[in-house]
């Protein structure tokens, strides 16, 4: 029997998920934002924050795979990698999979969440303890704004636009990432579903497309994130080919050099499902709770 039932509070879904929570491991609300560990007999343990959930042991690899493995094998060596968000450790682990990484940074606003990825989710904390990792918690907006340190790839891994992460989703942020890339730099975002919120991936596709040279949008079907059809956006200093530019052998479940080709979206559909949309609601405002 469930101890309780845990509804999401995603906040640009039309739809809710709702979970038959048999423990719940861990429930605080920190200096930034309420988290919590649940334990789900079919998912494993889930870690939600300000009720949404940001991953399950039983499926987080596709997305850490597709949010790390597609930029770092569009860069032909990159030794120099920045995640930002990501305090879980997922997106980190996936980036030291690679050769040619010496350095990875991750600024997450709160140390909080690698604190309780330490406890509950060590597949996924095991990336902090590499030699290569620097953990420097604080806003990522500000630290790209700050930083003189270049990066090959940078990636932000954040929860949806709202609250703290607001500040990742700025024509100034996606500039100050630019300025933080070497040449041939690569820097990827998550940038939610195509199916509930395409207003805000062509803004996000728009405002990069203004930034960078190359500009690509690829996708992943993840099941426990509402909308499903969950998008990536890419941009490039140098080329962009939709192709792995080195080997592809890194381990993972669902990460291939076909997976990566075949991920990418072309912009005719998002063109046309644009089209099909523009009678309806652009986006989702959920009712006061
Ligand atoms: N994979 C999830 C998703 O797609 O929604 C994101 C998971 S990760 C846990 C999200 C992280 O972003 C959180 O640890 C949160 O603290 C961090 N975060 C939110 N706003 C941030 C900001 N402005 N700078 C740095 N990290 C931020």
């Amino acid at each position: 029997m469930p101890e309780h039932w845990f509804t999401e509070a995603d906040p640009f879904s039309p739809v809710n998920y709702r979970y038959a929570v048999t423990r719940v491991l861990h429930e605080r609300r920190s200096a930034i934002q309420e988290i919590k560990v649940l334990e789900h007999s079919f998912f494993g343990r889930m870690l939600v924050l300000d009720d949404v959930v940001q991953l399950t042991e039983r499926d987080e690899f596709l997305y850490h795979e597709m949010l790390a493995h597609v930029p770092m094998h569009s860069h032909a060596a990159p030794e120099r990698v920045l995640v930002i968000g990501g305090g879980d450790g997922g997106t980190l682990r996936e980036c030291l999979k690679h050769s040619p990484v010496k350095s990875a940074t991750l600024v997450d606003i709160d140390p909080e969440v690698s604190e309780v990825s330490r406890q509950f989710f060590p597949r996924l904390a095991v990336s902090f303890a590499d030699r290569r990792s620097a953990l420097k918690p604080g806003d990522g907006a500000a630290f790209l704004r700050e930083t003189r340190e270049k990066f090959d790839v940078i990636l932000v891994d954040a929860p949806d636009p709202v609250g703290p992460a607001r500040t990742l989703t700025t024509p100034e942020f996606y500039r100050s990432a630019h300025a933080a890339l070497n040449e041939g730099g690569v820097f990827a975002m998550q940038t939610e579903s195509l199916h509930f919120h395409l207003e805000f991936i062509q803004h996000v596709q728009g405002t990069l497309r203004g930034i960078f040279p190359q500009v690509a949008l690829y996708a992943a079907p993840l099941a426990t994130y509402a909308g499903n059809w969950w998008t990536f956006s890419i941009a490039a200093k140098g080329d962009l080919s939709g192709e792995p530019v080195r080997p592809a052998h890194v381990p993972a479940v669902y990460y291939s050099a076909d997976a990566h080709r075949k991920a990418f979206v072309p912009d005719a559909v998002v063109q046309s499902l644009a089209r099909h949309y523009a009678p309806f609601p652009a986006r989702y405002t959920p009712p006061a709770r």
